[in-house]
């Protein structure tokens, strides 16, 4: 059996999952919390009971340490020993204009992952600790690097920069990115190849990623052209708790009239704003549905709005491709609430969507399902995002 280890590394957390890439089967997934505080392991193989234990982890080479240990666990474990781990693949956030793809990791790849820090400061240091744990711990198995930003890189300029000084974008890289990127591609893929059309270099696909970051992506033979989120995630849509696009002349508007700070219209902007902040309710669709059907006009409102959001992204990004031929949801939002894509779905008969209203409403949740009729001009699904896997087949395709 040759598994794949997929690593996400937090600040203080880290989410991993035991993959067999020969049937693409998850063997075990988990969870290392409090890292450098006092530390909580979380493990669930697929066919045996969960545990979670309190275990001092004061370090990510000390949680990653742990997680080979329990899997390797003679008793609880899924795999008799570390040597079949054929290698690991890591999420990394950012991987500025640098990386276009998915790579094999070395000094050299590491030196360029510090280099692109200041493009995400908070989320690249957390991932490059959890590549040095893993090659402390693991020195001779091969770890991928896998970029959420790489799907972005596939953009015209025409559709990545921003309408600022040239220079800013030279000097300080201030270019459209997106994010979600290995979640639009893994569902666009499969996506195309539902749809009969793999190979096709003019297929067009919008996926929607509908969470509580949510964002929408455009793509023409599984390629990106355009995606909603921007040089940081804040870009796009309102989400649970960001703001998405605004006027930016808010943000000094902002700093004089309330004599705030930069950072703290940022933090605003970041956590108490979107969905959360125009309901006053949750970032959490369910409660906002729920609160909505209490009569709550807030929630409503904050529904609607993220509605017409990503209706208006479909509908721009359909004329900027000239057409679409597949819709896809994804994610906790698109993958499990009939309710808000039913919303989103009003009168997109123009676009030659024959979209099944009753079907949607009665399909069964989180799963594989096609919402439009049999004779629409453009298919719309809902495909279960898998992001694990897709760092998976990356890591066995450059790895193995
Ligand atoms: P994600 O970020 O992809 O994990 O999505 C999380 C979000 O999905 C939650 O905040 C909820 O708003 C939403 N969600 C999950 N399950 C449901 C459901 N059954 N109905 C409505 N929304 C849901």
């Amino acid at each position: 059996m040759r598994s794949i280890l997929v690593i996400n590394a937090g600040s203080s957390s880290l989410k991993y999952q035991l993959i067999d890439i020969d049937t693409e089967s998850v063997l075990a997934k988990g969870l290392c919390e409090r890292i450098g505080i006092d530390g909580k392991l979380t493990y669930k193989p697929t066919n045996g009971e969960k545990l979670e234990k309190d275990a001092p982890m004061p370090t990510h080479q000390d949680a990653i340490a742990m997680v080979l240990d329990v899997l390797v666990d003679p008793k609880i474990g899924v795999i008799s020993d570390m040597k079949s781990i054929a290698a690991v693949g890591h999420r990394v956030v950012h991987g500025g204009t640098k990386f276009t793809k998915s790579v094999l990791i070395d000094d050299e790849v590491i030196g360029m992952i510090e280099e692109c820090v200041p493009l995400a400061p908070l989320h690249n240091p957390a991932n490059l600790m959890g590549i040095n744990a893993c090659r402390a711990v693991m020195p001779e198995t091969p770890m991928v690097a896998v970029f959420d930003t790489a799907w972005g890189m596939s953009m015209e300029p025409k559709n990545f920069l921003y309408a600022l000084p040239y220079e800013i974008y030279e000097q300080y890289q201030v270019r459209r990115y997106g994010f979600h990127g290995t979640s639009h591609m893994f569902v666009t893929g499969e996506a195309i190849k539902r749809i009969g059309r793999a190979g096709d270099p003019n297929v067009r696909v919008i996926s929607c990623h509908l969470g509580n970051g949510s964002s929408v992506s455009c793509s023409k033979g599984g390629k990106c052209v355009n995606t909603s989120m921007g040089l940081t995630p804040l870009e796009g849509l309102p989400m649970g708790t960001r703001c998405g696009s605004i006027d930016p002349a808010i943000v000094p508007f902002l700093v004089n009239r309330m004599e705030k700070s930069p950072k703290e219209i940022d933090t605003m902007m970041n956590k108490k704003s979107g969905m959360l902040g125009v309901s006053g309710v949750s970032s959490d669709f369910r409660d906002l549905w729920a609160a909505k059907k209490e009569g709550n006009e807030r929630a409503a409102l904050a529904l609607d709005m993220f509605a017409q959001g990503v209706k208006r992204l479909i509908g721009g990004y359909s004329a900027e491709m000239d057409g679409v031929d597949c819709i896809v949801f994804t994610a906790g939002v698109g993958e499990n609430d009939a309710a808000t894509r039913e919303l989103i779905m009003q009168n997109m008969d123009y676009l030659g969507i024959d979209f099944d209203f009753e079907l949607n409403r009665t399909c069964p949740r989180g799963r594989e399902v096609v919402l439009s009729k049999p004779d629409s001009k453009v298919v719309v699904m809902v495909l279960p995002t898998d992001e694990e896997l897709a760092i998976a087949r990356d890591t066995a395709a450059i790895a193995l």
